[in-house]
């Protein structure tokens, strides 16, 4: 019996203390999604690509809001939602206890406001998208009058767009937007 006391001393603690003291997890541990509202831009990117449907967003056009959503319930902790997102407003931490008595507290909202379009008055897009679209315009090296000249296109949804691209017989008016005439084989230009 002695020399079995002694093997178990010799051998150390071969699992972990957890619950009584906290878990280390490894470095890349895919845990519980974290998201920062105020980094969202409303672009609807990780729920499209959330495999679980655990994100989803829902445009409300009587009250011109967009309300983005997160099901913790749902989530398989694939990491593609942080994958995608322009601005990491969306990533997996380390957290791994989400153990809830109310069901309620597995959602996560967050709610933004649709901009009107400039020609047909409809909300067709987050106002924070198209700031942050313009905002990087800027970045890239216009200038802040440049971009700010062209607002009321930003401003436009894209199927008014696409009519005021339309000549009179209902075709794309490629000229417009081509800087050199388009040649057909064997033509000269
Ligand atoms: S980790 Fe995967 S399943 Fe969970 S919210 Fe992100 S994309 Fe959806
Ligand atoms: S991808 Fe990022 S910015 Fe876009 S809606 Fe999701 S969390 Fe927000």
């Amino acid at each position: 019996m002695l020399k079995l006391f002694k093997t178990i001393l010799k051998a150390g603690n071969s699992t972990v203390k957890y619950p009584f003291a906290p878990l280390e997890v490894a470095a890349g541990f895919r845990g519980k999604p974290e998201y920062d509202p105020e980094q969202c831009i409303a672009c609807g990117a990780c729920t499209m690509v959330c495999p679980a449907n655990a994100l989803t967003m829902e445009n409300d056009v009587v009250n011109g809001t967009r309300t983005w959503q997160l099901f913790l319930g749902r989530c398989i902790f694939c990491g593609r939602c942080e994958e995608v997102c322009p601005t990491r407003a969306i990533a997996l931490s380390p957290e791994f206890e989400m153990a809830v008595s109310n069901k309620a507290d597995l959602y996560q909202r967050a709610t933004f406001k649709l901009l009107d379009c400039h020609v047909c008055h409809r909300p067709f897009a987050p106002q924070k998208e198209v700031e942050y679209a313009m905002a990087l315009l800027v970045q890239s090296g216009l200038t802040e009058a440049e971009v700010e000249s062209q607002r009321s296109r930003f401003e436009t949804c894209p199927e008014c767009k696409r009519k005021q691209n339309m000549n009179q017989r209902g075709n794309v008016m490629l000229s417009q937007h081509l800087s050199a005439p388009t040649t057909r084989e064997g033509e000269r230009s």
